[in-house]
């Protein structure tokens, strides 16, 4: 027993940028390993330049944004591909974003309604001044050709 012990010393120390409360500065990086389970076949879709949505197999409900289940009647859906021409339902301009789109501000984010489709699919709309959007105005979908496989490997420009 050594009742002496100690841990060694560094000299290694960090920023303080607040006393009060004690703000300092940690790096922080991690590889993350993400499923898309169910929802895989959306983003395999956006990278073959298809919007897919989905279907009830009971009531028929059609979702522009997929779900795996009717929020209608609860049955399993199938998938369906969507036009890729549809109208501004609303539409909002960011003048902040998160990190990712900071410096892409300000940028127009809408609503797109499609015939025959129950639901709407959110998107950025390019291509048009914030001023110059309306409510109905034709878009039409664009696709990254370099899939990303995230949300915004689709977006809309004026038809
Ligand atoms: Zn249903």
């Amino acid at each position: 027993m050594n009742k002496n012990a100690k841990l060694p010393e560094t000299e290694e120390g960090t920023i303080l940028f607040n006393v009060d409360p004690i703000i300092v500065k940690h790096h922080y990086e991690i590889d993350y390993l993400h499923s898309y389970a169910q929802d895989s076949p959306f983003f395999a879709g956006l990278a073959r330049k298809k919007l897919l949505g989905s279907r009830c197999t009971a009531c028929g409900f059609t979702y522009a944004t997929p779900r795996g289940h009717c929020m209608e009647c609860g049955a399993p859906t199938d998938w369906i591909e969507l036009p890729h021409r549809g109208r501004v339902h609303t539409f909002t301009t960011c003048y902040f974003g998160g990190e990712a789109f900071l410096k892409e501000t300000p940028f127009t984010l809408i609503m797109v309604e499609f015939n025959l489709v129950n639901t709407l699919f959110l998107s950025r709309l390019i291509g048009a001044e914030p001023e110059e959007v309306t409510i109905g105005m034709e878009v039409k979908a664009r696709f990254l050709r370099n899939a990303k496989f995230k949300p915004t490997d689709v977006y809309f420009v004026p038809l």
